[in-house]
């Protein structure tokens, strides 16, 4: 009990600030929870834990971000929230995000921005900044977040956490608010190491619900990696596009590598100048092809019933989306039109498959390739919001693991002016307890 009102204090007395939670479960009832749940047990009983808001949790209000489901309460759970439930999780509440888990900052957000604890005049990154910033705040020990373009490795860059970008397929995705299918994963995030890959054996498996994943569970022993004799590639052409504190910050730990015994090498991804394009390409085709369902009728915002169909349509979604939203339909709906598709959709994909190749060819030479997380450090809020090219820069580093599927893990790197840096670490596909074990061993 005394651990529950300490949390409910905390966020009292910061959340009206921070902004990290969209909603907060009802004291009483997480109390009681907490309560039976460690009389049951579990490998989590009675831990409070914070989801993103784009993460279906039965009875409780799953809004990602938007107008469109302010009001949503969905009727099910998603198969990780099943998953927590079982080993005793006790869910305190839905974090802030961009609106559909589209931005990197959590400012795109209807709830309002979501501010970073260690500076209450930046963004916390984003999508998953609410989950980032409910760490850093020191509400809760472990997050649930989703990336599809970085959005777990970003706040956990910016808040000094640790995320990770699972393998695509570990995780199952049902009961995901799905904004592009075929590059996103739910992911644990934490606060060091362990709780990380704890959470991640928890929520990572098979699921018959969910076709794209694969008969996979992870080991759930998690060892720190030796460093001696470990092969790092650096990714010259991403490290080079990064913030001089940035490159700096990273050198260091790089330097600390060396001298223990880690086998470093420069190399280069290849096509990282086409990373980005192909991945924008890819997200807004398949987020204005899922985002069709919200049409006013069968689900969210649904104001206006009057006139033709066109109309009915057109207000409730004029009305229920966001900007940034909107942008992306236009976009996808766009560059999915007769004419463009091949101009762009294709050659992303072939893109795509460049970018795979590649780092199929690094990782026969290499356990593991280092980059920043970020190349900027965390932005002011209403830095880049409205500048919609220089958002989209942010994710340079981050694409590329979802545009490949491979794991990648985002964790703190030291500090710039009080200002947190986080260092990137990709795998090979399925390398996922690796780079947890190897990052508590940097830990
Ligand atoms: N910032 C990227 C985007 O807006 C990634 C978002 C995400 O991973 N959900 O698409």
């Amino acid at each position: 009990i005394e651990y529950v009102n300490k949390t409910y204090d905390r966020i009292e007395k910061y959340d009206k600030t921070i902004n990290a939670f969209i909603t907060v479960r009802n004291k009483n009832e997480v109390i009681k929870e907490v309560k039976d749940n460690i009389l049951k047990g579990g490998k989590l009983a009675g831990v409070l834990i914070a989801i993103k808001d784009n993460i279906s949790t039965k009875g409780i209000r799953t809004t990602c971000a938007s107008k469109m489901l302010e009001d949503y309460i969905p009727p099910y759970d998603a198969t990780v929230i099943e998953k927590l439930k079982r080993e005793g999780a006790v869910i305190l509440g839905k974090t802030n995000m961009d609106e559909f888990a589209m931005g990197s900052t959590t400012e795109t957000s209807y709830f309002g921005p979501t501010r970073n604890p260690w500076d209450l005049e930046r963004t916390p990154g984003g999508s998953s900044g609410g989950s980032g910033a409910a760490l850093a705040a020191g509400y809760v020990e472990l997050a649930l977040g989703s990336d599809t373009g970085g959005s777990i490795r970003a706040p956990a860059a910016y808040t000094a956490t640790f995320g990770l970008k699972p393998s695509y397929g570990t995780v199952s995705r049902f009961g995901l608010v799905a904004y592009a299918n075929s590059l996103e994963q739910i992911g644990p995030m934490a606060k060091n190491a362990e709780d990380l890959g704890f959470l991640y054996t928890i929520i990572a498996g098979p699921d018959d619900r969910d076709a794209t994943t694969i008969d996979f569970k992870p080991n759930e022993n998690i060892v720190e990696e030796k460093i001696e004799k470990i092969k790092i590639g650096i990714l010259n052409d991403i490290l080079e596009l990064s913030d001089k504190p940035i490159v700096l910050t990273i050198k260091n730990i790089i330097n600390k590598l060396a001298s223990e015994g880690a086998i470093i090498e420069d190399t280069r991804l290849g096509y990282a100048e086409y990373a980005l394009p192909a991945y924008y390409i890819i997200a807004m085709s398949e987020a204005s092809s899922n985002l069709a369902r919200y049409d006013g009728v069968r689900y969210g915002y649904s104001r206006y019933m009057e006139g033709n169909w066109r109309e009915v349509y057109a207000k409730n979604r004029g009305e229920g989306f966001g900007i940034e939203v909107k942008r992306r339909i236009l976009l996808g709906s766009f560059i999915l039109s007769a004419g463009y598709y091949e101009e762009f959709y294709i050659k992303a994909l072939k893109v795509r498959n460049l970018i795979k190749k590649s780092l199929d060819e690094l990782f026969k030479k290499y356990d593991i390739l280092i980059s920043p997380t970020m190349p900027i450090l965390p932005p002011k809020i209403g830095e880049v919001v409205n500048d919609p090219v220089k958002m989209y820069a942010m994710d340079l580093n981050t694409v590329i693991a979802n545009l490949a599927a491979i794991p990648a893990l985002s964790m703190p790197a030291g500090f710039y002016n009080n200002l947190p840096i986080g260092l990137q670490l990709m795998g090979k596909y399925l390398s996922d307890m690796k780079l947890i074990g190897i990052s508590s061993y940097i830990e």
